[in-house]
């Protein structure tokens, strides 16, 4: 299989610095692609004692080996950083199209390192590779950037940060086409760098060394999980189809900052419950034909006009169950905040959870808050979530007007609630 961009591309964003060099065939025999080129990049190029947000931290991209191939579930691309929210090697995944097109443009993984002085983006068309003025994009939401960018230079693929990675949330993700690499904060790797956007744009071929094998494998994988009894429950339901099971049969479910591990009123965030009634069409990462995303719309009462590719399993849990939200409105809405605004949704509900406890045990208040921040109250939850991912805007309620903080050396925010 040679299914390759055949190089690996390092982008210095202080000094300017592009380089390319051939992908080494060992780096192909011994890691195949992904996330193993990306971990092995990582460690041969950071130190591993600075800090995530030293401008020296290195972010890797890198598509994995069957990406921009038809193979079902296997068009993921891997982020991999020093985390700044757990402080050691983190990887986080996207579905979105960035790895495609990166590899259509000639690479196998993209290094950068440095940090811009102002806000910037990378464009990657190709062999041109330019690092770009981002002014107007900074303080835009995650898919109002997409937008821009692409309005601005044409067809393109970004993965972009929203407020969350600029404000440096610890646990701000990255955004590629609403699917989400979420975990572990490199987000704000990305807004310590003053990266708000990579877009990228490949017109290469993708040669496979035996197409008929690889369609042959290919339809053979897809037999072997329509065989499967998750296969249809799970493009009916998405990954939530098992909450019953977790929550019921298994007792096992985080609720109310896991003082309990069974959520009583889950009946309602189960997707057995919203999925017919606010799946409006089955959602895909790229090449996917399991589609177990959902294009969720609320269309009355205080939530409509929430859209949102979703709601994950540990979504329902972290925004539902470990705050005791049982409203599936409330909870999208959230969902659709942190995705808008570049957080995880796992860490922002445990977070929010977390906080729901200190009020509930006397230990904050909510006129501290400025939210009523308690449990069972499920319009805390997307309240808790609109704000900028700092405290500067701790009160709650969606923005109306974008972030414009730019510092330069601005200390590490810790907090996204
Ligand atoms: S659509 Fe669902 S099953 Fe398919 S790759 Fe994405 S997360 Fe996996």
């Amino acid at each position: 299989m040679h299914a390759r961009g055949g190089h690996i591309l390092t982008v210095n964003l202080t000094s300017g610095r592009i380089g390319r060099e051939k992908t080494p065939k060992e780096l192909k025999a011994d890691f195949l692609g992904g996330e193993g080129f990306a971990v092995k990049l990582f460690v041969d190029r950071m130190d591993p004692k600075l800090d995530a947000f030293d401008p020296r931290n290195v972010l890797v991209v890198a598509p994995g080996l069957l990406t921009g191939l038809p193979v079902p579930t296997a068009g993921k691309t891997a982020f991999v950083s020093k985390s700044p929210l757990t402080g050691t090697i983190a990887e986080s995944i996207t579905g979105g199209g960035i790895g495609a097109q990166l590899k259509a443009a000639g690479y196998d993984a993209l290094v950068i390192e440095g940090k811009s002085y102002s806000p910037s983006y990378l464009m990657i068309d190709d062999d041109k590779v330019e690092i770009r003025d981002a002014s107007s994009y900074w303080g835009k939401f995650t898919r109002d950037a997409a937008e821009a960018v692409r309005n601005d230079i044409g067809d393109f693929v970004a993965a972009t940060i929203g407020p969350g990675g600029e404000s440096l949330v610890r646990y701000a993700g990255i955004d590629c086409e609403d699917r989400q690499a979420g975990r572990a904060g490199l987000g704000a790797v990305m807004g310590s760098k003053n990266l708000k956007a990579i877009a990228a744009r490949g017109s290469g071929d993708l040669m496979v060394s035996n197409a008929q094998k690889l369609i042959f494998l290919a339809v053979n994988w897809q037999g072997v999980m329509e065989k499967s009894n998750a296969f249809v429950e799970d493009t009916k339901y998405g990954s939530g189809e098992f909450l019953g099971w977790v929550n019921s049969e298994r007792g096992v479910f985080p609720t109310r900052n896991w003082k309990q591990s069974v959520f009583e009123e889950r009946g309602r965030i189960d997707p057995y419950y919203w999925a017919p009634r606010y799946g409006i069409k089955n959602k895909a990462c790229l090449a996917c034909t399991k589609a177990c995303g959902k294009l969720f719309v609320v269309s009355e009462g205080p939530y409509a006009g929430t859209v949102l590719d979703g709601i994950e399993y540990e979504t329902l849990y972290s925004l539902g169950g470990q705050c005791g939200n049982p409203d599936i409105e409330a909870l999208a809405k959230a969902n659709e905040l942190c995705d808008l605004y570049g957080i995880d949704t796992i860490s922002a509900g445990v977070v929010i959870g977390f906080v729901m406890e200190l009020v509930e045990r006397g230990i904050l208040s909510a006129e501290e808050i400025g939210v009523d921040c308690r449990f069972d109250n499920p319009d805390a939850v997307p309240r808790m979530k609109g704000s900028c991912g700092s405290r500067r805007n701790w009160g709650g309620g969606p923005r109306t007007t974008p972030c414009t903080s730019r510092e330069w050396n601005r200390p590490p925010t810790t907090s996204a609630v």
